[in-house]
């Protein structure tokens, strides 16, 4: 269900970025931006080598100061002409305005040398062709309208010379290009066929697309698209050898530099105004184009005709293809995959560098796709994609920080937050309608249990189970939510009477419990309570009120082990232990606990054996004793975190003892073991944790356990014990008598010692020997020394209970009449006494 809703936000966002993205095409920030992209990628893709079928000669600043004139006269280029052509070239072009004639004052026949000159059939010159408000300018006279072409460049929106014109056709007339002219009489002795379509330009095998209006990369518009062009792909740094007018007049060449070259005349003096930026003009690095001009980087308008003659000559001769385009279609496909890729990749990150580093990756890929495809000779969008993958990652990231808010990830469902939501619009509308309403709260137990033994894994494995199972028994407008770690709200629509919700509940486990979930061959069983509040529970009540109710019964719904509806009676009862468990959870956050340390004596001896660590909760408000406090924390699990606590400081302690009074003897110090944290899985490895932090050997701790655990799982307890002897633990059964433990099992618990019970100890009287409590304790030691465990009395109050127990042979002792617990203050007073005196 979650996957469709998050393809729908998904497909949602995507059409809202894509509509941004157009409105962003249409501004003059993006076309520039996307102008300066395609230049970025052309520098980075450059240099090529020269084009050595070319040779530019060109009128440098030079040139001008030692013809001492500019404009060069008719006769300067009839020479030049004449010069060149003693060395056969293939083509000439001359890239000079020549329409009207310049004279020389010295040379009156320069204007007749250089028409001339200009009959050669290898000589192509240029004129311009008039436009809106530009005459333009005529060819010379008398050369043969197959030897004119048209010099005139075009420039992108700002300024830069991209693409090249390579022939126009208007009212009737075709009109070639200066650099088509030049090629195709390059051409002429293995004769090409030379065609054009509406398409395309042919030159034998290779086919010049037309430009065209692009859909997105090239955003030209109809007018700027106008005959047949093509995009320039420039040689950079230099498109072909270069020599200056002065040096060919002068014969310093070699004449292979000439020998069936084309050969183009043009300026590239500054002054003479004939240069435009490039591509390459943005690059800001020591290079010039072999130009007078090394600020700007601009080219002159004869090297980029050179440019172009190149690049017909290498598709003709070489093969080499045109930057090509993708159709419209091709290129949305290509914005909207990235557009896709920048919401998948935020879809199952959570942390902030890690989403930022992945859409430095894309940008990063897709940098690198869009060049390559540059270096085949496909233009592809980068600025659109790019925006369009950090802004569908931006919306789709906003999307889940909204979808976190309101749903579980685990589960998908929705959370405590958004069941609120959903509850309140259900009673609203609910009300209207007078249907009964009911609240399920369920909970799964045990879970934290599962948690620890058989790790979080599992724990979620259980509760994604139970959720799909719930859904299944759920119908349609019912509603599901997880709304705790192990607890999940169910809004039930087609509740009709309160006994049938009852029995859909009772249904409900029953169903839960036959199907238990399966988690790596385990056959985990499922158990849960639930808890249940409807109309009855209360008529105005507002959805946060109800979801207490159902949480309060769910509370009793633990305790009694049934499902339970709520009762208004229920409220005090459980607040009142709401109230407990929060301050325990509290106080161990607060530190609020303390350990105290009663004395053991031997018996034997008279010496102090060690200590009884015993836990006292000093809150802000009272002392609250153990008798209290353990058994609430058993029964809510915080005995495990505080158990964990207790063990810990008891460690410390020990620790600092021993190496405060090195050598004194072992103390051993008793700890209490709760039955619950007996069932803790990992109890093992916690204490072993724990003790190598302190680096602690178990032998001088003792652990208090009571006989209930030896009453159930007999087999299983044995083992959890066999593992804590292992990490050389001693073991004590506490309170001995009191429970109802076998004595034809104790032999086979890895055992220590026996506590006598206080309530044996307290009613001994001097001179009575056939009381009862004698007769028991005695039979206690005569088992302990049977077993070979040792015995200790606790609750000694009276020399003469002392006396008696002495008599029986019991090891050891611990009463107020020894030492109450004490603070580790007092009990390291104690202990340092001892150590400095040698007695108490
Ligand atoms: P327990 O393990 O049987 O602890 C002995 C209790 O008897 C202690 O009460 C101690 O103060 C008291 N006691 C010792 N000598 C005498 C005496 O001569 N006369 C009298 N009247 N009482 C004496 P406390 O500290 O109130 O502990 C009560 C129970 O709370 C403990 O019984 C134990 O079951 C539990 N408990 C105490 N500390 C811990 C602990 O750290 N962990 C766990 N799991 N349980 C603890
Ligand atoms: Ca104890
Ligand atoms: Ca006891």
């Amino acid at each position: 269900m979650i996957r469709s809703v998050q393809f729908r936000s998904l497909l949602l966002s995507s059409v809202l970025v894509t509509a941004v993205l157009l409105c962003i095409r249409q501004t003059n920030i993006y076309q520039s931006l996307n102008l300066a992209v395609y230049d970025q990628f052309e520098q980075f893709l450059a240099p090529r080598p020269i084009d050595s079928r070319l040779l530019l000669v060109t009128i440098t600043e030079e040139d001008i100061q030692n013809q001492g004139e500019w404009p060069f006269s008719d006769q300067t280029y009839a020479d030049l002409l004449r010069k060149l052509q003693q060395y056969r070239p293939k083509a000439i072009g001359l890239d000079i305005h020549r329409d009207i004639a310049h004279p020389n004052i010295e040379y009156p026949k320069g204007r007749e040398n250089l028409l001339k000159e200009l009959q050669a059939d290898n000589v192509i010159v240029i004129e311009k062709i008039s436009g809106a408000g530009d005459p333009g300018v005529a060819p010379p006279p008398t050369v043969p309208e197959e030897r004119i072409g048209f010099n005139d460049l075009l420039a992108d929106k700002d300024n830069v010379a991209r693409r090249g014109l390579l022939y126009a056709y208007s009212e009737g007339q075709a009109f070639y290009s200066f650099a088509l002219r030049l090629s195709l009489l390059y051409l002429r002795d293995d004769p090409v066929k030379f065609q054009v379509d509406s398409n395309a330009l042919s030159i034998g095998d290779a086919k010049f697309p037309r430009l065209r209006p692009q859909a997105t990369t090239y955003n030209l518009t109809e007018e700027e698209a106008s005959g047949w062009q093509i995009l320039i792909k420039y040689r950079f740094p230099q498109v072909a050898n270069q020599i200056s007018v002065t040096k060919i007049l002068t014969g310093e060449f070699y004449p292979e530099l000439i020998r069936d070259k084309v050969v183009l005349i043009g300026t590239s003096a500054q002054s003479a105004k004939d240069v435009y930026p490039t591509p390459y003009s943005s690059r800001r690095e020591n290079i010039s184009f072999a130009i007078d001009d090394e600020k700007h980087f601009l080219m002159p308008g004869v090297t980029i005709h050179a440019n172009i003659v190149s690049q017909i000559l290498s598709a003709v001769l070489d093969n080499e293809g045109q930057i090509s385009f993708w159709s419209k279609w091709q290129e949305w496909l290509w914005i909207y995959g990235w557009i896709i890729i920048g919401a998948i990749l935020v879809l199952r990150q959570n942390r902030f560098w890690n989403i930022v580093l992945r859409i430095i990756l894309a940008l990063t890929g897709l940098w690198g796709i869009s060049i390559s495809l540059l270096a085949w000779g496909i233009w592809v969008p980068f600025v659109l994609p790019a925006v369009g993958l950090f802004l569908s990652s931006i919306i789709f990231l906003g999307y889940r920080i909204r979808y976190t808010w309101l749903y579980d990830r685990l589960t998908n469902l929705p959370n405590r937050r958004l069941f609120g939501q959903i509850l309140r619009n259900k009673i609203i509308k609910a009300r209207k309608s007078s249907d009964l309403m009911a609240v399920l709260f369920l909970d799964i137990s045990r879970l934290t249990i599962l948690n620890d033994g058989l790790g979080r894994k599992a724990g979620d494995h259980v509760i994604v189970q139970v959720a799909q199972k719930l859904k299944t028994l759920l119908s349609n407008r019912d509603a599901l939510a997880r709304v705790g770690a192990s607890e999940f709200g169910i809004w039930l629509h087609s509740a009709e009477t309160t006994e049938k919700t009852v029995q859909f509940t009772h249904d409900i486990r029953k169903t839960l419990y036959q199907m238990p979930v399966n988690w790596e061959g385990h056959e985990i069983p499922v158990s849960v309570n639930i808890g249940i509040a409807t109309r009855d529970s209360d008529q105005e009540g507002t959805a946060e009120d109800w979801l207490r109710y159902a949480d309060i019964a769910l509370f009793q719904a633990r305790q009694s082990g049934r499902p339970e509806i709520f009762a208004s009676n229920m409220r005090q009862q459980v607040e009142g232990r709401w109230q407990w468990e929060m301050d325990l959870n509290r106080a161990i956050e607060a530190e609020e606990f303390q350990l105290f340390y009663q004395p053991i004596i031997s018996l034997k001896t008279s010496q102090i054996y060690g200590f009884e660590a015993l836990v006292r909760w000093q809150s802000a408000e009272r002392f609250i004793p153990p008798g209290e406090f353990i058994p609430l924390a058993e029964e809510t699990g915080l005995i495990i975190p505080l158990g964990e606590w207790i063990f810990r400081e008891a460690c410390r302690q020990l620790r600092s003892w021993q190496q405060q009074f090195p050598g004194l003897f072992p103390v051993m110090l008793s700890v209490n073991l709760s039955g619950v944290q007996f069932s803790q899985a990992d109890l093992c490895d916690q204490f072993k944790i724990i003790l190598e932090e302190f680096d602690l050997s178990g032998r001088y701790i003792k652990l208090e356990i009571t006989e209930s655990i030896m009453i159930e799982e007999v087999e299983e307890a044995i083992a959890i014990l066999k593992r804590l002897k292992s990490l050389g633990l001693q073991i004590s059964i506490d309170d001995f008598g009191t429970g109802y433990s076998s004595l034809s099992y104790l032999h086979r618990f890895p055992l220590d010692s026996l506590k006598v019970d206080r309530s044996f100890v307290s009613p001994l009287v001097e001179g009575d020997e056939k009381s009862p409590y004698t007769q028991i304790v005695r039979t206690i030691v005569a088992l302990g020394q049977s077993l070979n465990l040792k015995v200790i009395a606790e609750g000694i109050e009276t020399q003469s209970q002392l006396n008696i127990l002495r008599n029986l042979g019991c090891d050891y002792g611990q009463g107020y009449f020894f030492g109450k617990p004490q603070s580790k203050d007092a009990a390291t007073a104690l202990l340092s006494k001892y150590f400095f005196e040698g007695n108490v």
